[in-house]
């Protein structure tokens, strides 16, 4: 997808480390935390909302949601963490390319 920074960042055209890769998903850290840790779970396919959602993108989601619970020790995540998933203008989403993310490395404030 055309001038979508997540896509960019999956093909590499904007270096960003890559703690985490696979065939499906690439985890980063966040350019802007808002926790300690501070991380999003980008699918390399491109598509913005869960309500784009086919066989084949649901497929996608499952994967990076049975994945991270198996990186969670490697990114130190432990004791837990926040999985937030922003949908649309008033969930807040800003990067209209789905990618979930992963809040912790500390005790985070109720909401
Ligand atoms: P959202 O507001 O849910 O769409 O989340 C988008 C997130 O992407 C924000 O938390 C930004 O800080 C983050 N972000 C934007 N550009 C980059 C980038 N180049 N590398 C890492 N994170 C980014
Ligand atoms: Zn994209």
């Amino acid at each position: 997808m055309e001038n979508c920074i997540f896509c960019k960042i999956v093909a590499g055209e904007i270096p960003s480390p890559r703690l985490y890769e696979d065939d499906k998903m690439i985890v980063i850290k966040d350019i802007e935390p808002k926790a300690k840790l501070h991380y999003l779970c980008i699918p390399k396919t491109h598509f913005a909302l869960l309500a784009e959602m086919d066989e084949e993108k649901a497929e996608i989601v499952k994967h990076c949601f049975a994945t991270i619970p198996k990186i969670e020790e490697q990114l130190g995540l432990c004791g837990g963490y926040r999985v937030i998933v922003n949908q649309g203008e008033n969930g807040g989403q800003t990067v209209p390319h789905l990618h979930i993310h992963l809040l912790g490395g500390e005790k985070l404030a109720d909401f």
